[in-house]
């Protein structure tokens, strides 16, 4: 059994470890756009982005960094009053910008004394030589991990979400943030169009012998207002049922190292505008529904894991 009687190395249960107290992600709109957006590689986005660029439950960018802090953590005080946090800048693309914006803005976020490390999500194909620079800086001074969109690393699917860069643009940039030694997170989603189980598996494997730092497990979501939308009305595609994505995500735990944090293992879509799957709103009974069923397998993450090294012993206990 893991610690906080989870079998898999959930990120909160690893940052308290880490810090020896609660440490909490905080959404922040960097006010960035998107090359996938602007019209530089596309005006369409990933056919799933929703209008706030993934990031709907982010602040307002209307509000400077200093102030979305402000804003989130008096409330989270209540909570969680000796909790501390990652700014984590989430919606469009946090890398996408002049250099010394995007320095004046990271520094603004560790600028608040219960800031502890920064989240800054990306796209592999915005991590120039500058960008580099600036991260490997920050990442002396501060905790510090970089979440790079992959949702799929078969092309096919790269085509048909728009995602408009291959995946030798994603390999490239694990190569030079592993030469920072900066902290990868890699996203994928489960459940897009036209992709088989063995499919989504072989992106889990793939993901499984890179040196990453963590994944972040999507289910899906069909969102009001984007070109999957409209293709789903079509009856193009369906959505995976919950056993069927609960299933899926054990087996893929199985197939993770143990030491590669588990930063998600559903979604949180915007209910409003959630169009399918309507069962997704229910996160504690999928967690709880993924947490039976590693019970019910006497599973744990890396459990299937041929190589050596990664085979935990019965009795063998890691840090969660
Ligand atoms: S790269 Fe991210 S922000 Fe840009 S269109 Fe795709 S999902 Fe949206």
């Amino acid at each position: 059994m893991f610690y906080n009687n989870k079998r898999y190395n959930a990120i909160g249960s690893y940052l308290k470890k880490e810090f020896g107290y609660k440490v909490i992600k905080l959404s922040l709109d960097g006010g960035f756009s998107c090359p996938n957006r602007d019209g530089t590689l596309s005006n369409d986005g990933c056919i799933f982005c929703s209008e706030k660029g993934s990031g709907d439950f982010t602040s307002s960018s209307v509000l400077n960094i200093n102030e979305q802090l402000t804003e989130q953590i008096s409330l989270l005080k209540k909570k969680w009053p000796s909790g501390k946090y990652i700014a984590y800048f989430q919606s469009y693309t946090n890398t996408y910008g002049e250099i010394n914006d995007l320095k004046t803005i990271f520094y603004q976020a560790l600028s608040h004394p219960d800031v502890i490390g920064l989240a800054i999500a990306t796209r592999p194909d915005c991590l120039s030589d500058d960008v580099l620079e600036l991260l490997s800086e920050l990442n002396k001074k501060t905790y510090l991990w970089i979440e790079i969109g992959l949702q799929s690393i078969h092309e096919k699917t790269a085509i048909l979400i728009n995602r408009c860069y291959p995946l030798s643009t994603f390999e490239r940039a694990v190569e030079n943030l592993n030469k920072y030694n900066i902290r990868i997170v890699v996203h994928l989603i489960f459940g897009l169009p036209n992709e088989s189980k063995d499919e989504i598996l072989e992106s889990v494997r793939y993901m499984s012998e890179k040196n990453i730092f963590g994944i972040k497990i999507h289910l899906l979501h069909v969102l009001e207002n984007t070109r999957l939308a409209e293709i789903y009305e079509k009856g193009i595609f369906r959505t995976l049922e919950k056993d069927e994505y609960i299933q899926l995500v054990v087996d893929a735990l199985e197939l993770i190292p143990p030491n590669i944090t588990i930063h998600r293992l559903t979604g949180d879509a915007p209910w409003r505008s959630l169009v399918a799957p309507k069962w997704s709103t229910d996160k504690k009974g999928i967690l709880n529904g993924i947490d039976k069923e590693l019970l019910k397998r006497n599973s744990r993450q890396g459990i299937q894991l041929k190589t050596e090294n990664w085979q935990l012993k019965d009795n063998e206990e890691i840090c969660l």
